[in-house]
């Protein structure tokens, strides 16, 4: 009785072992298979941040090719401004103000007509004065001589004329009651000189100095 009692209590420990054996066993599986999941789930993301992460190194290389490219460009848009601007730089003697060149010959005095032609020589004319600013910049370098400079009106009295063809308009500076015609003699006076900050009509024979004009 005892023995067969034994024997019924063993049975029913292995029964109970194989239970809890089979319990731990589908825990593991289930663990497994959780973490397996986990692994595929953090392998993917990987994978698309691999992806995202190439796509933008491709984009930042043709950024920086585009930018290199442009860097190469504005290179030699500078190399070719400075080219032009030596291209573009005044003749030794001459002063540079805005877009001219401009000389001032003030040894020797000439007519009107022989100092054009001086500046037409140096492939220049008379100045023609276009603006204030040009105004004040002649007075600044002329100082107290007198100039002729580009203005007549030879062609027709009291019909002024720049020596570029272009009629007198605002803005001007005659000076006093200029330009009065004057008592110049034959011819009368039909030349404008330059002279403390002012335009006075001249004879176009009296020797003055003059202010020659490349507009570049
Ligand atoms: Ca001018």
């Amino acid at each position: 009785m005892k023995t067969a009692l034994l024997l019924l209590l063993f049975c029913l420990s292995e029964a109970a072992a194989d239970d809890i054996r089979w319990e731990v066993k589908a825990l593991f599986q289930r663990f497994k298979s959780q973490l397996e999941g986990q692994h595929a789930d953090m392998a993917s993301r990987l994978s698309a941040s691999e992806t995202k992460m190439e796509e933008l190194v491709v984009e930042m290389q043709k950024h920086k090719a585009a930018m290199n490219l442009e860097i190469t460009q504005l290179k030699g848009e500078v190399k070719g401004l400075k080219q032009l601007k030596a291209d573009k730089s005044c003749p030794s003697g001459w002063t540079e103000f805005g877009d001219s060149c401009y000389y001032t010959a003030m040894t020797e005095g000439e007519s009107w007509q022989r100092s054009r032609e001086y500046c037409r020589n140096q492939g220049a004319d008379l100045v023609v004065i276009n603006s204030r600013e040009e105004q004040d910049f002649i007075d600044g370098i002329v100082g107290d001589n007198r100039l002729w400079i580009g203005l007549t009106d030879s062609e027709k009295e009291g019909t002024w004329k720049w020596v570029d063809g272009t009629p007198l308009t605002t803005p001007t500076y005659w000076g006093g009651a200029q330009p009065d015609g004057g008592d110049g003699g034959a011819g009368g006076e039909d030349c404008a000189v330059f002279e403390t900050a002012q335009w006075h009509d001249y004879p176009c024979g009296v020797a003055s100095y003059w202010i020659c004009e490349i507009v570049c």
